[in-house]
């Protein structure tokens, strides 16, 4: 993985960065500005990475286990035992943000009218990261009250 920044991308920002709930040597647990349920995080390396083969072996490991982590801590926090995890691979898979990003949705029973309703949510979910003119759902401090919520509940549950 290459050390480095993009400064016009959604993921690099410090702001967005130091909003992480969770973290671990190469990568940050953030939460969705615009979830498509309770709980939507996001998982991303620190560095503008733009795909999985950026990745060495042991990083992909170490991103795994992170988002296993993660994924316990959203359990504890929201009570759904149910995710999706979703990554899109390059822009004709879907991928709007030019740096990897491992989508993690918790799903209960009947939380959308089909379980695979989720997928156009999350197209418009992407756009409104990217795109300047749509309003993100949260506001800062919104995002910022859900993140020391999270970290607090990440703390307890990633210590034991
Ligand atoms: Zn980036």
């Amino acid at each position: 993985m290459k050390n480095m920044l993009d400064s016009k991308c959604a993921f690099c920002q410090k702001d967005v960065q130091e909003n992480n709930f969770a973290e671990s040597e190469n990568f940050l647990a953030i939460y969705n500005v615009a979830p498509i349920l309770p709980g939507h995080s996001l998982i991303i390396p620190r560095w503008h990475v733009h795909s999985l083969m950026e990745l060495s072996k042991q990083e992909l490991c170490e991103m795994t286990v992170f988002a296993r982590d993660v994924v316990k801590v959203l359990i504890k926090e929201f009570g759904h035992t149910a995710f999706n995890w979703t990554i899109q691979e390059g822009v004709e898979a879907g991928q709007t943000v030019p740096h990897l990003h491992l989508h993690l949705i918790p799903r209960k029973a009947k939380d959308l009218p089909q379980p695979g309703d989720w997928y156009p949510l999350l197209e418009q979910s992407e756009i409104e990261l990217i795109d300047s003119d749509a309003r993100p759902k949260l506001s800062f401090d919104e995002m910022k009250v859900i993140a020391t919520k999270l970290k607090a509940t990440a703390k307890e549950v990633l210590s034991q």
